[in-house]
């Protein structure tokens, strides 16, 4: 079983732990640069990517984490696909500068910041029901990153190599498979 680290600052790092459990490989929760150590993978989870950010360079992690997004696969969900990108707008800020991106914040505004909708995906079964809170908005994407799934033309499920991102929360959803491919992603990269 692949171990997979799920960042635990803040967030919905729980409800990962139990996705990516049920979906195969052992969970563990990560709270200081040591714990990256032998990690297969690592999911850096949703919740408010200023306040991810700000614990991150207090601890000096930030440095260790850009390191291993640039190793290892890591999938990052909503805050963390927006940790993930290469450039960050509305307002700008810091990233981790992996994902080949640009990412936009609250891009659904306020009455329509939180939804659950069903879109097709290139992952194999039924369309996908996506959970969105406050969700960013991928506005450009590089030629590398493959596009799994979109919602009214925009990427919201995206892979580059290593590299996973979801704009959405698969963790809230009842169905396994985009932690399924994750997991699979990090037992290849375990193999090799
Ligand atoms: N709005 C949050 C941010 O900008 C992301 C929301 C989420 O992760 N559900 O970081």
């Amino acid at each position: 079983r692949p171990r997979i680290g799920v960042l635990a600052i803040q967030g919905n790092f729980a409800a990962h732990a139990e996705a990516l459990t049920e979906a195969g490989a052992e969970a563990v929760e990560v709270r200081n640069p040591e714990e990256l150590d032998g990690l297969d993978g690592l999911i850096i989870p949703g919740g408010e990517s200023t306040t991810m950010l700000k614990f991150l360079e207090r601890r000096r992690f930030f440095d260790a984490l850009k390191e291993f997004v640039q190793a290892r696969p890591t999938f990052g969900t909503c805050a963390g696909a927006i940790l993930l990108a290469k450039e960050v707008r509305h307002p700008a800020q810091k990233s981790l500068g992996a994902l080949d991106a640009v990412v936009e914040r609250n891009a659904y505004g306020r009455q329509i910041d939180s939804s659950i909708e069903t879109a097709p995906s290139s992952l194999p079964g039924d369309p996908l029901e996506m959970v969105f809170i406050r969700a960013p908005r991928i506005v450009e994407a590089g030629p590398g990153v493959e596009v799994l799934a979109r919602r009214d033309g925009f990427p919201v499920l995206v892979r580059q190599g290593k590299l996973m991102a979801a704009t959405f929360h698969p963790e809230l959803s009842q169905d396994r498979r985009v932690h399924r491919q994750f997991v699979e992603m990090a037992r290849e990269e375990k193999r090799k």
